[in-house]
């Protein structure tokens, strides 16, 4: 048994993902992975059962039912399959800009249509020289009567071309450093603005990661989300919100990954018994389920702590504490996976292969594991903590 602290309600959907993921999901993993095509069918199946909904408000026609909820979804479904998962975790993170800035007329223009998975969503931060170093975008914003002007490319964004709602963020004072970042919505049919490339990658095959371009791209200025100015302080709201959301990604994986080197430690025998009974497996599969339930817990809490009201500095460090130590968990827990099942581990037929190249995206995006621990560090530093080095011998 692991920790969980959903209520019964709660548990109910929770199951019903779960089901979900066994019966319809994890049948389709390998084949999204081998085929690289985005799972439309996947998401007909999110839009049939209303499960976008769990990351929206009820008044406009989520469910209404909390953070903690939404990131075990997201869990479950990427035990099986994590392409499926990030599609979950990016439509929060592609919606999260109106739902923390938008306006009320801003809202209701596009909420109803992202919590029904009519549109998918995407979030435009990073560039081809800033990543990590967001604030040296150059993509650029200049206001023109009523439009904004968008001009400049955004590279490596999850949902290119499958969204048609894209929160792009772009400089309306190239001068001014953060100050100077403003957030936009961005429908995908706007003149101007075209997705020029996809990327082939090592995992998560089927999710989309391209190159967007905006040439004179006409926003109009009702699109703007905030105030001018207010896109860097939107960015980073946004990503301490959302970065657990790759942490419930990472876990569920590395959770797959035990289970079902577990299975496969029960069954496959050397020297006459179970490798499972082998001293030096038996480690590694515990070493793996305490790793996961460790993990488990940060992310929970997490949940817990947006479902209690707790922002600012508080979340930003626990954010962050979770999508590394999750990333970490399913990077380290998943070779381990490939390391039980020998030679069959690295063979495309087993699904550990996949679940170990698709953990490594997790320690990347969102945020390196660099950054996160930067993040922390510097919370760790602010914070006033009742201790002094003055009297300790
Ligand atoms: C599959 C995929 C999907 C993605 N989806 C999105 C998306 O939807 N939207 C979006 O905006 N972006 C997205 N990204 C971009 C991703 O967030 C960036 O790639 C990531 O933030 C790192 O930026 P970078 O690639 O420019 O690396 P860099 O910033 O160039 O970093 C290179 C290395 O240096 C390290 N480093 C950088 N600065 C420091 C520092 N100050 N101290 C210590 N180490 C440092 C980094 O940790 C990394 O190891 C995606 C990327 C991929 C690969």
């Amino acid at each position: 048994m692991s920790f969980d602290p959903l209520t019964d309600e709660q548990k109910e959907i929770r199951d019903l993902v779960r089901q979900l993921a066994r019966d319809r999901i994890a049948p389709r993993a390998a084949e999204i992975d081998e085929s690289h095509e985005f799972p439309w069918d996947i998401v007909e199946l999110y839009r049939e059962h209303g499960l976008f909904g769990l990351f929206f408000d009820e008044a406009y026609g989520g469910l209404g039912t909390g953070a903690l909820l939404a990131l075990t979804a997201i869990e479950e479904v990427s035990k099986v399959c994590a392409t499926s998962g990030v599609i979950l975790a990016v439509q929060e993170l592609g919606s999260l800009g109106l739902k923390l800035a938008g306006n009320d007329e801003q809202k209701a223009r596009y909420l109803p249509r992202l919590v029904s998975g009519e549109w998918l969503a995407a979030y435009a931060l990073t560039e081809a020289g800033s990543g990590s170093d967001s604030a040296a975008m150059r993509s650029t914003a200049r206001r023109e009567g009523d439009v904004y002007l968008l001009n400049g490319s955004k590279r490596f964004i999850t949902n290119a071309g499958v969204a048609s709602l894209y929160t792009v963020f772009a400089k309306t004072d190239p001068e001014a450093g953060h100050p100077g970042i403003s957030a936009f919505v961005v429908e995908s049919d706007t003149p101007g603005f075209e997705v020029t490339r996809l990327e082939p990658k090592l995992g998560i095959t089927g999710s989309t990661t391209g190159e967007l371009a905006f040439e004179d791209a006409r926003v109009p200025v009702e699109n703007l989300l905030g105030e001018q100015g207010d896109g860097f302080k939107i960015a980073m709201r946004i990503l301490d919100r959302s970065r657990p959301g790759i942490g419930a990604q990472a876990l569920g994986i590395a959770q797959g990954a035990t289970d079902y080197a577990l299975e496969y430690a029960k069954s496959r025998e050397t020297m006459g018994k179970p490798i499972a009974e082998h001293q030096l497996i038996a480690a590694k599969l515990a070493d793996m389920e305490t790793a996961c339930e460790a993990a488990r817990g940060l992310l929970y809490r997490f949940g817990e702590m947006v479902d209690a009201g707790v922002d600012g500095a508080d979340l930003t460090k626990a954010s962050a504490q979770v999508k590394l130590f999750c990333s970490d968990t399913a990077m380290w827990v998943t070779t381990e996976a490939v390391q039980i099942l020998g030679g069959y581990g690295y063979i495309k037929e087993y699904p550990v292969e996949r679940m170990m190249r698709d953990a490594k995206i997790t320690q990347i995006y969102e945020g390196t594991n660099e950054i996160q621990r930067l993040v922390i560090a510097r919370e760790m530093v602010r914070e006033n903590r009742a201790f002094s080095l003055a009297g300790v011998a």
